[in-house]
C-alpha cells in the first residue's frame, strides 16, 4: 500500500468491532484524486447504507468484488442509496462479483448513474477441472457492447482454452446499456 492510498475511514452496517456479526463493511481509501470504496460482504435489510452518504463526493469508485450476496431489501436499499448522491460527480463500478453482475441484469436501475468498468465472470477449464473467475474489462472485452461475443481465455494451468460457464446472453446481457 502507497501513501497514496492509505484508508481514509470504515464503516459497518451493524455493530462494531467485536459486536454482532456484521453484513456489510466498507472501507475508504483515496487514491488521488478519487475515492475508492471497497464493499464487502452482504447486502441486506442492515446494511445502513444511508450512514456512507455523507463521506461520498466528488469521483467515487465502489470496488464490488467481495460482495458476496443482496437479498431484496438490500436491492431496495441499494437502488435508493446510488440514485442520490448529491455530492458525487462521478461513480465508477469496477471489479463487480457475480452477485452483482446478476443484480446488473435483473434490476434496470441498479446501478443508478454509475458506469460499470470492469467485472467478473466465470469459466472453467475442463481439463484440468477447475474454475476461473476472470476479470474482465468492458471497454477491452466488450467493444461493441454484444453480449453475445464471449472474450476468449486460455486456462492459466495448461494453456488451453477456459469455457465460459454461464449463458452469455443471459450473463453479460447488461452489457448492452454501458
Ligand atoms: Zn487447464
Amino acid at each position: 500500500m502507497s501513501s497514496k492510498d492509505l484508508p481514509v475511514g470504515t464503516g459497518a452496517a451493524v455493530g462494531l468491532f467485536g459486536e454482532s456479526e456484521r453484513s456489510l463493511v466498507w472501507t475508504l481509501a483515496r487514491k488521488g484524486e478519487i475515492l475508492v470504496v471497497h464493499f464487502s460482504g452482504e447486502v441486506d435489510e442492515n446494511a445502513g447504507l444511508e450512514r456512507l452518504r455523507p463521506h461520498l463526493e466528488g469521483r467515487v469508485v465502489f470496488d464490488l468484488e467481495a460482495v458476496r450476496r443482496m437479498n431484496s431489501a438490500g436491492v431496495r436499499e441499494w437502488v435508493n442509496f446510488v440514485r442520490n448522491l448529491p455530492q458525487v460527480s462521478e461513480l465508477v463500478f469496477e471489479r463487480c462479483s457475480p452477485t452483482i453482475v446478476s443484480q446488473l441484469n435483473m434490476i434496470y436501475n441498479f446501478r443508478g448513474p454509475a458506469r460499470v468498468r470492469s467485472f467478473y465472470a466465470p469459466y472453467i477449464c475442463e481439463h484440468c477441472d477447475v474454475d476461473v473467475d476472470v476479470l474482465l474489462d468492458v471497454d477491452t472485452h466488450f467493444p461493441d457492447r454484444d453480449p453475445a461475443k464471449v472474450p476468449p481465455f486460455q486456462c492459466p494451468k495448461c494453456g488451453r482454452p477456459l469455457t465460459f460457464d454461464d449463458i452469455p446472453e443471459r450473463y453479460f446481457a447488461f452489457v448492452v446499456q454501458l
